[in-house]
């Protein structure tokens, strides 16, 4: 998961890139980058959170009316400053990208470009390769005849070359601005303009904040070019087969957020409605209903109306440490719990307490919160979870990519509620997610391989073991 963001403006957009990446800073803060582009080009890139990076002193440097930036979160890398984006080429011509996902054919696309195509790579990130990919194509152009046909052909065999969940936005220098996404549409992209004003971003809510009032998604398998004679040429790449990720409605995605023409906040309350259903079923009758905060806020609430109990919070969250799950090592994952949540004992004590998280991963998370809920003198801890059992890994960008590291995969639920420790557990069903994210989109279909195993892009068990080696390497 990563926050991509590309702006064309009438005036310098350094400033602006920033205040954007702030807006995306959920999805990633593990590094940021940002190139700015006038008659050269300005990067500065590093590890950290976006104000870690970036002071008023290098902003000064970020000049021009173009530029694209990145928020990382590392899926496919070691983490290190070189696998930071933007990345950048000399050749053809000068050309950066940003992307949003994961190559699932990296290995093998690594080693061609390496092997065959004598390429230097510098990092271990998957934008790297899809950035040679696009450079090598748009090489095969005749440079003086360049435009927005180039640019859909040179996006056409990228889509041949590069497997996995992509969503790239692409700064040619004195050519355009250019977005696309994969046919299937697995991660967000969205598309804004007001008046002559561009810009591409993973959220709509970098738009809210940035001024934007017109956007639309950028469609599954959709190329959006913007001339620097700011003529917008759109074009249907590949068939599109929308399977965009359920998880970002679940968890990823601020709530203020639009994706794909689903309010997130509305999805999330849904989410509770039928969460609250399977409490009833199940006959769990709590004294209050707590969310673990803050993604499953809104989920709760709408829980608790639906099972007629009030809502406290039960648990303080300091909001300067790191989200959980954006922690790629095991140990900083479990140390970050405990400095990130508080229980308020007057709410807790001597009852019986509903939490309710969005999802359980390894189970060592949610152990220590029912742990935490019970040494502040509750009567008895339930857990219910807004999203069915994750059992198999993400291989289109969520750090969750090794198999062993699913509590689902290999125990029951009753089990599970043993292993955390808790007096109940409830987990939705597959079919109250997917209806409850659909709302009146009745049609949609969703990449929900991480609870089915079934991967929209076909990925076999060699892909799989292959990804896996590669993530096994980046965090040992
Ligand atoms: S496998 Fe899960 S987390 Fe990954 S893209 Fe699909 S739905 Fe999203």
């Amino acid at each position: 998961m990563c926050g991509i963001l590309g702006l064309f403006g009438r005036s310098p957009v350094g400033e602006r890139l920033v205040e954007g990446l702030l807006t995306l800073q959920h999805r990633g803060q593990d590094s940021a980058g940002i190139l700015t582009s006038d008659t050269t080009t300005h990067l500065k890139k590093g590890n950290g959170a976006v104000a870690q990076v970036f002071n008023e002193k290098n902003l000064a440097r970020l000049t021009g009316n173009i530029g694209i930036g990145h928020v990382r979160y590392p899926t496919s890398g070691p983490g290190s400053d070189e696998d930071a984006q933007p990345f950048y080429v000399n050749a053809p011509f000068g050309i950066a990208i940003v992307d949003n996902g994961n190559v699932t054919n990296y290995p093998d696309l690594r080693r061609e470009l390496v092997d065959k195509d004598h390429r230097q790579l510098t990092s271990y990130s998957d934008a790297e390769p899809i950035l040679n990919v696009l450079a090598e194509e748009l090489g095969r152009t005749n440079l003086a005849r360049f435009g927005p046909e180039s640019v859909f052909r040179a996006v056409k065999a990228t889509f041949r070359k590069v497997k996995g969940a992509l969503s790239v936005v692409a700064l040619i220098q004195d050519k355009g601005l250019l977005a696309f996404r994969d046919p299937l549409g697995i991660k967000p992209l969205v598309f804004a303009r007001q008046g002559r004003d561009f810009g591409f971003a993973s959220e709509s809510v970098a738009f809210d904040r940035l001024g934007f009032r017109r956007f639309r998604d950028v469609a599954p398998g959709e190329a959006i070019f913007v001339g620097m004679d700011r003529r917008v040429h759109a074009r249907q790449i590949a068939r599109p087969r929308h399977r965009p990720c359920i998880f970002e409605y679940v968890y990823f995605a601020r709530p203020d957020s639009v994706m794909d023409g689903i309010e997130v906040y509305e999805a999330r309350l849904r989410l509770g409605r039928r969460l609250g259903e399977e409490v009833v079923r199940h006959g769990v009758k709590p004294d209050l209903v707590a969310p673990v905060p803050d993604t499953a806020r809104a989920a709760a609430t709408e829980l608790a109306a639906t099972i007629g109990v009030r809502l406290r919070e039960g648990l303080i969250k300091n909001r300067y440490i790191p989200r959980t799950f954006i922690m790629p090592r095991p140990s900083d994952r479990t140390r970050t719990v405990r400095q990130k949540l508080n229980p308020v004992r007057s709410q807790i004590k001597g009852r019986d307490v509903l939490l309710v998280d969005d999802s359980i991963v390894r189970g060592t998370t949610s152990r220590q919160i029912v742990k935490m809920v019970r040494d502040a003198g509750a009567r008895r801890v339930f857990l219910a979870i807004t999203a069915p059992p994750l059992r198999y890994p993400c291989v289109y960008g969520i750090d969750m990519m090794t198999r062993g590291e699913f509590i689902a995969k290999r125990y029951s639920v009753d089990k599970i509620r043993k292993l955390v420790d808790a007096d109940a557990l409830v987990y939705q069903t597959y079919d109250g997610l997917v209806e409850a994210v659909r709302g009146n989109m009745k049609d949609r279909r969703f990449c929900t391989a991480c609870f089915t195993g079934e991967y929209p892009t076909g990925v076999t068990r060699r892909d799989l073991a292959a990804l896996e080696r590669e993530r096994r390497r980046c965090i040992a």
